[in-house]
């Protein structure tokens, strides 16, 4: 069992990159953005409330990603391991994920952290915004508050595993083939 959290800014390659390593480590890829944006698509009531908020670059409640997350572990028992991509996103989500794995016996083994500075980001996200038709990737004033709200409850969230010994930081700037390689070599020092 290794379960591993991808961390990183919006923008920083963390969807990318999480669908090539669940490919090769042969993980659950568990992405609250994109379990949100399929809620939006069946327009369920959780995902009616969702859009509201995503479209504001606003976080969605902690209980709403958390019940998420509780119900994809208990539909995957058997999974060899877990890929965490967008969450936790709050010290809050972060101990409520404790909380579930320790429930279960499991644990989180690492945190990598893709580092990437904030020009590039801005780019990139309003680069995907033209291609991938997300109304929070193409308006700048969305983007912005999305960085801000990163910056205020989700770069805490690196402290947390900091404290615990499990972050690693990798650089996220160069190609996806150069950040796969990084990404692959912590994950093969740390099992
Ligand atoms: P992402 O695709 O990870 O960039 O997520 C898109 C949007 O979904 C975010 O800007 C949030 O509004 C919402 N979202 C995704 N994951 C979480 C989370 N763990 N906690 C709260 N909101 C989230």
């Amino acid at each position: 069992m290794y379960n591993l959290i991808l961390f990183g800014p919006p923008g920083s390659g963390k969807g990318t990159q999480s669908e090539k390593l669940v490919e090769k480590y042969d993980l659950v890829h568990l992405s609250t953005g994109d379990l949100l944006r399929g809620e939006i698509a069946k327009k369920s009531p959780l995902g009616i409330e969702a859009k509201k908020l995503i479209e504001k670059g606003q976080l969605v409640p902690d209980e709403m990603v958390v019940g998420i997350i509780d119900n994809c572990l208990e539909e995957h028992k058997d999974a060899k391991g877990f890929l965490f991509d967008g969450f936790p996103r709050t010290v809050n989500q972060a101990e409520a994920l404790d909380r579930l794995l320790g429930l279960r016996k499991m644990a989180i083994d690492s945190v990598l952290a893709l580092e990437v500075n904030y020009d590039e980001l801005v780019k990139r996200i309003l680069n995907r915004g033209k291609t991938s038709g997300r109304a929070d990737d193409s308006d700048e004033e969305i983007v912005r508050k999305r960085f801000a709200v990163y910056h205020r409850d989700t770069e805490p969230v690196a402290n947390y595993y900091k404290e615990k010994d499990l972050l690693k930081i990798v650089k996220g700037s160069g190609t996806v083939a150069e950040t796969f390689e990084a990404l692959c070599g912590e994950i093969e020092q740390a099992v």
